[in-house]
């Protein structure tokens, strides 16, 4: 059985008498494990070793396996392919509330409803139905007023009457009462958005070759932005679950910034879909989960955990912007979403679509390969245009405005955030009524401080990295660990009084825009802004009324929005991630110009973006600006052969980190050097060492960071020497040293 431990093995208890056996792999029974009461999961029955006496199961947990087996085999896979315990992996799965021993699992709350059974369409009817039965008529009218449903306490208060009055409307078969689980989900009281009625031909040949698709098949859906992948799915789903009689999983990057996707899916199947996002308490995503394990919903939409929804005959598994880096998990299992995602969907014979504009080049790769079916939806839907886009060359622009400046004017803020013509851009927006969007990938005031008189720059006091200005809060903060610390009046290092802003946020451009435009209704949307559990959904919403006239954000407002009245989109500084360490910097910068970009001219006026950028010439901006993904991954695959990259090899960073900086550094070295004896010992020429050397950020939370790479063209070798790292791999009991295999990882 697995019990969730950080260890690399399972565990064996006797069935006593009193329970039956076999019982089903996947089934929950409670043990006892370290003398505490755990949760394990059974996986089969072995033959103990002789002389070794077993402790016993206490009990059964599950009448049947919490489990399922294509579940299992996923998990199995995930722990295998990402060097995770298995015990962690399975429990990682499963909601909190069935895994913990200690709290029993809340009981979902029941509460009784009253239902309207007899329609009453004609005022005649009414008044002779209730002739003499006054309160039994108020009653009626109130539930006729909630939808002809509603709880019988709360109904019961509002008509201000007796139980009795209920008990006699049931007797004359006017209305039905019954206990009924009541749902705690919030999604569920979004209205949900009906889709468009007539697919395109397009949509329609790439529905009918995904529902032609043998089991098991994946098909990279690869639409231009504002294509309708999203009536693809749903059109998809439609024939699985109604002509196949089948369940489906969709996953999207994250549920709170994708809300319009999620209201189309609810607008189209309604009560079948189980919404699980992250803003669920404990109860309520055991609710969500029990509604899909008993087959009362058919559908899961969620992020990254959706995968493991406990559907049974899956018929497909959908991942939305497949390219997204949150589908990665970043703690242990370490897994990818995406690939565990077809790992399931082969054991549950479903088929696979991976949709993007943008396609991550993994599954560019694998399309190319021949391992996905390539589906193209080439044109936006409706009619609509891609939007044209123009370059700044923000070199330029400022080297011009410093020439035309007037000395004897006092200095304007707007130079060197917004180009003149983006200006002018906003301002016709603001006129004509119409909405734009803003995209700085980076919060916060200015991105640092810095003294004039001796360049000292305030850093986190526990991580490797410059403190960002905040002004409201006015604080220095970390956007690693949250140290937050008053801005300083003077250099800590040379008491000069000489401390500047450096860089650009997202609070600097609001504050500037709000300068500029004073009528404008400016919302702002980065992590400072959303920390409320459904701060995302309401400013979009608010955008979505038409209450906003510029949203401005980072990276959050890249994803999936359709707004038809945004007709600009704005980049305010393109490089914010180009310069990064990362073998993906420009594959990052490419999808993300792409997908901001695709935001603008999604309705019948059209739409224009402007990019801001000193690096016009970089072949991330340079295809981007094009819509031209053939390009860009022609050009990026190029660049990651030599030296070898993904997709072309398998690849393993191996963190080592710790409290103390010399020990880290040491056991990163010690580490490194067992890895490459095994490699010299077992003669692995297939497998190319990086390293060892300090992390990019080599301070995160007090810890110190070191890693090496490991490089694989031969998948399984690499699952065997991970796996093999993470177990065995010798790592010094002090200074909270710790060793991380992160396979396929997404960030360095
Ligand atoms: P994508 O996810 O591919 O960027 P969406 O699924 O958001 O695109 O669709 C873009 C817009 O086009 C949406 O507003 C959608 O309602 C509309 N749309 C999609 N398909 C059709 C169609 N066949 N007819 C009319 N409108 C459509
Ligand atoms: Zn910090």
């Amino acid at each position: 059985m697995a019990l969730a431990a950080p260890l690399f093995r399972t565990f064996t208890y006797r069935v006593p008498d009193g329970i039956a056996v076999p019982i089903a792999p996947g089934t929950r029974v409670l043990v006892s494990f370290r003398n505490r009461p755990e949760i394990g999961i059974c996986l089969g029955a072995t033959v103990p070793p002789d002389g070794i006496t077993l402790k016993p199961i206490q009990a059964v947990v599950d009448d049947v396996p919490s489990l399922p087996a294509s579940l299992l085999h996923t998990g199995k896979w995930i722990a295998d392919w990402y060097a995770a315990p298995l015990g962690l992996t399975l429990r990682s799965m499963l909601p909190t509330a069935l895994t913990s021993a200690k709290a029993p699992a809340p009981a979902s709350r029941t509460q009784r409803m009253v239902r309207i059974v007899m329609d009453l369409p004609s005022l005649l009817q009414r008044e002779q139905t209730f002739a003499r039965a006054k309160q039994q008529r108020v009653v009626y009218d109130l539930l006729e007023a909630q939808g002809g449903a509603a709880p019988l306490e709360s109904l019961r208060i509002q008509a201000n009457c007796s139980a009795g009055v209920f008990t006699a409307m049931a007797k004359r078969g006017l209305v039905d009462i019954r206990d009924e689980v009541q749902q705690r989900d919030p999604f569920a009281d979004r209205a949900g958005t009906l889709p468009p009625p007539n697919p395109s031909e397009a949509q329609r040949e790439a529905v009918r070759a995904i529902l032609a698709g043998d089991p098991g098949q994946v098909f990279l859906l690869h639409g231009v932005t504002g294509s309708g992948k999203t009536l693809v799915y749903i059109e998809v789903l439609r024939a699985v679950l109604q002509q196949r009689d089948k369940t489906a999983i969709v996953l999207v990057p994250e549920i709170a910034l994708t809300s319009q996707t999620v209201d189309r899916f609810r607008g189209a199947f309604g009560d079948d879909v189980a919404v699980l996002h992250s803003g669920l308490s404990d109860g309520e995503r055991l609710d969500a989960w029990q509604s899909l394990r008993r087959g009362e919903r058919r559908i899961a939409v969620g992020a990254r955990s959706a995968l493991f929804a406990p559907l049974e005959r899956v018929g497909v598994v959908i991942v939305d912007e497949e390219h997204e880096s949150s589908y990665k998990q970043s703690e242990t299992p370490r897994y990818h979403a995406r690939e565990a995602a077809i790992v399931r969907a082969r054991a549950e014979g479903a088929v696979v679509v991976l949709g993007s504009a943008t396609p991550s080049l993994e599954t560019w790769e694998r399309a190319d390969r021949g391992q996905a079916i390539r589906l193209t939806l080439p044109d936006r839907a409706a009619g609509a245009q891609l939007p044209p886009v123009t370059v700044v060359d923000m070199r330029v622009e400022l080297k011009q405005a410093v020439k035309e400046r007037n000395p004897n004017a006092p200095f304007d803020e707007t130079l060197g955030v917004f180009s003149k013509s983006l200006l002018v851009a906003l301002e016709q927006r603001l006129v004509r009524g119409e909405q734009s969007l803003l995209l700085l990938n980076r919060r916060g005031y200015s991105s640092f401080m810095q003294c004039n008189a001796c360049g000292d720059v305030p850093v986190c006091p526990h991580c490797s990295i410059s403190l960002t200005y905040h002004r409201v809060p006015e604080m220095l903060v970390c956007h690693y660990c949250q140290h937050q610390q008053p801005v300083p009046a003077v250099c800590a290092q040379c008491s000069a009084d000489t401390m500047r802003r450096r860089g650009l946020g997202t609070q600097q451009v609001e504050r500037v825009l709000s300068e500029r435009f004073p009528e404008a209704r400016i919302a702002r949307m980065d992590v400072d802004t959303t920390s409320g559990k459904w701060a995302h959904t309401q400013i979009l919403d608010r955008v979505g009324r038409g209450e906003v006239d510029i949203l401005l954000g980072t990276q959050m407002i890249a994803k999936g929005l359709d707004f038809p009245n945004v007709t600009l989109v704005g980049v305010v500084d393109a490089d914010t991630g180009l310069n990064l360490p990362d073998f993906r910097a420009a594959e990052r910068t490419f999808q993300l110009v792409s997908q901001v970009a695709g935001r603008a001219g999604r309705g019948p006026k059209g739409g224009d973006v402007i990019i801001q950028t000193r690096m016009p010439n970089s072949h991330a901006i340079r295809h981007a600006i094009t819509h031209d993904v053939t390009g860009f991954v022609r050009e990026e695959l190029g660049a990651r052969r030599m030296p070898a990259y993904p997709p072309f090899v398998s690849i393993a960073n191996v963190l080592v980190s710790g409290l103390d900086q010399a020990a880290t550094a040491a056991t990163a070295v010690a580490a490194a050097s067992w890895v490459q004896r095994l490699v010299e010992r077992q003669g692995l020429r297939d497998l190319v060492f990086v390293g060892p050397a300090p992390c990019p950020i080599d301070r995160i939370k007090d810890r110190w960071r070191w890693h090496f790479l490991l490089k694989s063209s031969q998948p399984k070798l690499m699952t065997r020497v991970a796996r093999y790292i993470a177990e065995r791999c010798p790592v010094p009991k002090m200074h909270e040293l710790r060793l991380t295999v992160d396979r396929d990882p997404v960030s360095l």
